[in-house]
């Protein structure tokens, strides 16, 4: 059943609409069994969760006979920001990602972030789906804070993702939608991959097998769990940055994913005026190139990579 939960109207004529689709045994019942929210488009240039979603849709059209719980998707939070290539809310520029729990009197962004959370509110698990931007791209990912780990890592396991980081940049999430539905009470992840404004339909793939196995393990559909890959785990090695040491235009000289060694040339950073010669960029140390710079220019500490060693030898 597609509902629009709340309606607010700009100056400009135009309106925001938070609309969810649900699914659920019987249409004609709020909720029933466990409730997991599907979320994505939090930032408008991210549109990898899009697609996982809208597949999930129609696997669920075709499959309603196997629906035990309620799932709802909700494919664009930041309608406005998805319909302008817009990673923030538009004319308000606000990260709509980092405004959560908002509040019903304040800014149009924060309105929109308060209703979000009366929504989605009360469910048992909430998937947050991110596509990186459109400066880097990602590995499928499951990123969680560490407060939460003990809870999220067995249920980030299922989603058939390549890596669980587990971090505890807790000062930066405080305001995120996955931390604030943790903290009451929804076990909420953060999934990220691929790069912004784009689509790679292999790992949206990966994902929806990943929901589908998830699905299946809580009795939300009745199916049995889908065989998938076991991540790494950050907690079991560790993550090495590479930054620009200049300004310039980044070529690669690796592709995304591939495993490498310390000291190995990732890419080189040109001078468009062509003084200086190309300056390479080295692996600090052996592992997955899991995160690579995909927009060329960059400026001196730019992210061009991350790189995961796994000390134990979980990765498959
Ligand atoms: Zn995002």
């Amino acid at each position: 059943m597609l509902e629009t939960l709340f309606t607010i109207e700009l100056p400009v004529g135009e309106s925001y609409q938070l609309k969810r689709h649900r699914f659920s045994p019987n249409e004609d019942q709020p909720e029933q069994g466990k409730r997991i929210s599907i979320i994505s488009g939090t930032h408008g240039d991210e549109l990898e969760g899009v697609y996982v979603i809208t597949m999930l849709a129609e696997w669920l059209k075709s499959n309603r006979d196997k629906i035990r719980g309620t799932i709802d998707l909700y494919p664009s939070l930041n309608s406005l920001g998805i319909d302008s290539i817009t990673r923030t809310v538009p004319f308000y520029q606000a990260d709509l990602n980092r405004i959560f729990p908002g509040t019903s009197r304040d800014t149009f962004p924060n309105q929109i972030a308060y209703g979000i959370i009366e929504a989605i509110k009360g469910s048992n698990i909430a998937i947050d789906i991110h596509a990186s931007n459109i400066f880097l791209r990602e590995l499928p990912q499951v990123r969680i804070a560490k407060t939460y780990a003990e809870h999220l890592v067995p249920l980030a396991k299922k989603l058939n993702m390549d890596f669980i980081w587990v971090h505890d940049a807790i000062t930066v999430l405080e305001a995120t939608l996955a931390h604030t539905l943790n903290s009451l009470g929804t076990h909420a992840l953060v999934v990220e991959y691929g790069v912004g404004m784009r689509l790679t339909p292999g790992y949206g793939q990966q994902l929806l097998t990943g929901i589908l196995n998830l699905l299946a393990s809580e009795g939300i559909i009745d199916m049995m769990p889908f065989s998938v890959r076991e991540p790494c785990y950050s907690d079991h090695g560790r993550v090495y940055y590479v930054n620009a040491p200049a300004a310039g235009l980044f070529v690669p000289a690796m592709d995304h994913c591939q495993s490498v060694k310390a000291e190995q040339i990732i890419g080189h950073i040109h001078d468009p005026y062509g003084v200086n010669p190309p300056i390479p960029c080295l692996t600090p140390g052996s592992g997955v190139l899991f995160t690579l710079r995909e927009y060329p220019i960059v400026y001196e500490g730019s992210l061009i990579a991350r790189i995961f060693d796994a000390q134990t030898g979980v990765c498959q």
